[in-house]
């Protein structure tokens, strides 16, 4: 065991063992389904002092399911409605979603809560929502995921998201890349109209934008608010492939060390495996108490 102080910025958690498995959608290097009773021995082996949970949910897949699922012979006042019914029902879970996941820090106060917000939520909903669970719920950042969530980070229903984060100085981490879903809503380069509009806001590409690793390298060189993890990143290390140690340690060297925040992805990898694989890459001392902790720290304000 290492005596870093180890802040792992990126888990997701869910209810139930069946819920996490059908998130992962068989995508995984490991046997764990996401629940918290799996996560906190899996930290207290690891030396894990705190997890980010960056919890989200695809919202728009699964309204198109219920969507589907409406009979066929209803007539278009009745669909009307039934689409409205479905609408509200979908907000209706993106918020207790929020607040499961909120509330899981009043239990355990080393798991720390970012909530998810979605295009489907008017303005004054996504505002809303996001200031209660800041103000009332102790939520410590927004999570977005372009590519399951079904929007380009451009995309004008989100501003709102990012004015108030930008205001209030919360940080967003969207998944960035190619990992685990296409890459055609999250490629790193989507991200270069929000980096200029919002040129304060705290702006995470999780995985430095796996597949597309120098388009964040350039736009680290463009956008100083722009931060990175390498959950997933990392354990995908392979020595036979093209991302080997070295290049995923200069990767980290190239967007800056003082970026970079260490995370694993579980459920769909395994923390203490991610723990591991850092501490064996060509970094001093103090660059991996920034990479470990004193990174996530300062930029989640933990
Ligand atoms: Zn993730």
């Amino acid at each position: 065991m290492s005596d870093y102080v180890i802040i792992d910025a990126h888990v997701h958690t869910y209810q139930t063992r069946e819920v996490g498995l059908q998130a992962k959608q068989g995508n995984t290097t490991t046997d764990y389904a996401g629940t918290v009773d799996e996560l906190l021995p899996i930290m207290e082996k690891a030396n894990i002092s705190q997890a980010v949970m960056v919890n989200m949910l695809p919202l728009a897949e699964m309204k198109k399911a219920a969507v589907e699922r409406l009979p066929e012979d209803l007539s278009q006042a009745q669909r009307d409605d039934a689409l409205k019914e479905i609408d509200a029902r979908m907000l209706g879970r993106l918020e207790r979603r929020n607040s499961w996941t909120c509330d899981l820090t009043r239990e355990h106060p080393n798991l720390i809560p970012f909530i998810n917000l979605d295009p489907l939520q008017d303005d004054t909903t996504m505002t809303t929502e996001l200031l209660d669970k800041v103000n009332n719920q102790g939520a410590k950042g927004i999570k977005l995921h372009p590519g399951s969530q079904w929007f380009y980070p451009s995309d004008r229903r989100l501003w709102p998201a990012y004015r108030t984060a930008q205001e209030m100085g919360l940080p967003i981490i969207f998944h960035a890349g190619r990992f685990m879903s296409p890459e055609t809503y999250s490629r790193p380069n989507n991200f270069v109209e929000v980096l200029e509009s919002f040129p304060e806001l705290t702006l995470v590409m999780a995985h430095i934008g796996t597949g597309y690793e120098n388009e964040a390298v350039s736009l680290s060189k463009d956008f100083h608010n722009l931060v990175f993890d390498c959950s997933a990143i990392i354990g995908s290390i392979n020595p036979d492939g093209e991302l080997t140690e070295e290049r995923l340690a200069s990767l980290i060297r190239e967007v800056g060390v003082e970026r970079v925040m260490f995370g694993s992805d579980f459920p769909w990898f395994d923390p203490a495996d991610s723990v591991a694989r850092l501490l064996h890459l060509e970094f001093s001392e103090e660059e991996k108490q920034l990479l470990f902790a004193e990174n996530a720290i300062r930029i989640y304000k933990l």
